[in-house]
């Protein structure tokens, strides 16, 4: 059944139908019930007393009050039936062309305490996370981005006053609300929020959003192999971000007077998955498994810097999206050297939030066997977790090799890739070279798995 919820300011007369804004109402639909057909005033002032009901309820203003209203009784339906032929200029729901369409477009607000700044973000989707919450807050410059599907939203602020380095960002995931919440510097009271700067409250594709950087520092770098390397990253303090499973991220350096940029996809610090070191999850930091090359333009410059220099990252991106995972039964990840990095949160991922899936294969592919990259702990988790099998497969193998050598080919992937049961539902994963996730793409589309069954890591 279909109520109409008329909420009535009774100070103003004026009249607004929050119906459409039920399922997104923090308080929950029972909240807003409370005031249906009646003079909402005092809950609203309850809840929301800093904030300016007309403009926060602008697009449910449906009418101004010609008569003076009179207290619901309990009933709320009957109620409702009732107002809704009293209300000046009202019509029932079903008569307003599109108005079970809903305006997707997130809206925010803000209010303050002495101390405090608070920006509450309505994103309108249920299963709102931390991954989907961008914020940095340099100076006075405030940047708040929320992903949602293949759309950003953006807060973009010179701030009215200073703020405390750090910030919270407290996230109601059921009800898709963000906050953000400031720490004033001095204790004044701000007349308004700032100024907003050119993208401020836009909501628009992901992939038209340009790239944003912010300058992170350089805390460790430790070899993995004879090539690669493993950087660890501190974001900065007045930073809120996490790179999603499956997602990278953009590194940017000036070499020769000019800006150059490459993706790479961070990992964990670890595969052993009960490390614990809370420090090294702590969101704070950005792990990068990179291989330098010795004629790299990027990975040259890279491996210069010295501990305490900074680099600028950007935000994540990527179309991986965990769901993918959810559902199957049988995952395939196929590697070639450091196409091996988006796999190591996939993994931990897959074995420890994934109860539906019976078997985990990774295929690895490298030229020679010190080329592996963590080798033991790969080894050491098969060991663990009896769903999980590592197959190396080496192109220059020495001849005391005793496992599988070549390059991804039909015959290969024929053998390796084989889905537990009959009728398993099966993701494969593939990263490496371009030539080898082509390749690879080619042969498993040979094998009869279908575009769905697949997930190639490009750029
Ligand atoms: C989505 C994405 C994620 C990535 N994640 C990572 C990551 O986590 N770790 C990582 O080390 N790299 C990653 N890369 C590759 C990375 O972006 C750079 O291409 C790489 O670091 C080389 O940069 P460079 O400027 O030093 O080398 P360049 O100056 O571009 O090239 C130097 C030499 O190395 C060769 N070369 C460069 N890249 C490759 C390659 N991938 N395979 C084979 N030969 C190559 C070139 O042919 C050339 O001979 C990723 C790439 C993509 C597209």
């Amino acid at each position: 059944m279909l109520l109409t919820c008329f909420y009535i300011l009774f100070s103003a007369g004026l009249v607004y139908n929050v119906t459409p804004y039920m399922e997104y109402h923090p308080g929950g639909e029972d909240e807003l019930m409370k005031a249906a057909g009646t003079d909402g005033t005092d809950l609203f002032d309850q809840v929301h007393r800093w904030v300016n009901y007309e403009s926060m309820l602008k697009e449910c203003l449906v009418g101004r009050m010609a008569f003076k209203p009179i207290a619901a009784p309990r009933d709320v339906s009957s109620v409702l039936s009732e107002e809704k032929k009293q209300v000046n200029g009202m019509v029932s729901e079903k008569n307003i062309p599109g108005a079970s369409a809903r305006d997707l477009t997130p809206s925010y607000d803000w209010f303050q305490t002495d101390g405090l700044i608070t920006i509450v973000v309505y994103t309108k989707q249920k299963d709102m996370n931390a991954e989907l919450v961008i914020v940095d807050c340099q100076d006075k410059r405030l940047r708040g981005e929320i992903i949602l599907a293949d759309h950003s939203y953006l807060i973009e602020l010179d701030l009215d006053h200073a703020v405390q380095e750090g910030f919270d960002v407290n996230i109601a995931e059921k009800v898709g609300k963000v906050e953000i919440v400031l720490k004033k510097k001095d204790n004044v009271h701000w007349k308004v929020l700032g100024r907003p700067l050119e993208s401020h409250n836009t909501f628009i594709k992901r992939t038209d959003r340009g790239l944003f950087y912010r300058k992170c520092k350089l805390v460790s770098k430790t070899e993995v192999t004879h090539d690669t390397k493993l950087f660890c990253l501190m974001l900065p303090k007045s930073t809120h971000l996490q790179v999603p499973t499956g997602q990278h991220v953009y590194l940017k350096q000036v070499i020769a007077g000019t800006e150059v940029v490459k993706p790479y996809t961070p990992i964990l610090p670890s595969l052993t998955l009960d490390f614990k070191q809370p420090s090294c999850h702590d969101g704070a930091h950005i792990y990068l498994m990179i291989k330098i090359y010795s004629c790299g333009l990027f990975t040259q410059a890279l491996d210069r810097l010295q501990i305490g220099d900074y680099i600028s990252v950007s935000s994540p991106e990527g179309n991986f999206k965990k769901s993918q995972v959810q559902t199957s039964e049988d995952l395939f990840l196929l590697a070639a050297g450091t196409g091996f990095t988006p796999m190591v949160k996939l993994l931990n991922f897959a074995l420890t939030e994934v109860s539906c899936l019976r078997t985990v294969k990774l295929i690895f592919f490298n030229k020679k066997e010190d080329d592996i990259l963590w080798r033991n702990q790969l080894e050491e988790l098969a060991l663990k977790d009896k769903r999980f099998e590592v197959q190396f497969v080496l192109s220059e193998p020495t001849k005391d090799w005793g496992g599988k050598q070549g390059k991804i080919s039909l015959s290969l992937l024929s053998e390796c890739v084989k889905r537990s049961r009959k009728d398993s539902k099966v993701l494969i994963c593939i990263c490496g070279p371009t030539p080898f996730t082509e390749q690879g793409v080619e042969c498993l589309r040979d094998l009869g798995y279908s575009q769905e069954e697949m997930h190639a890591f490009t750029a």
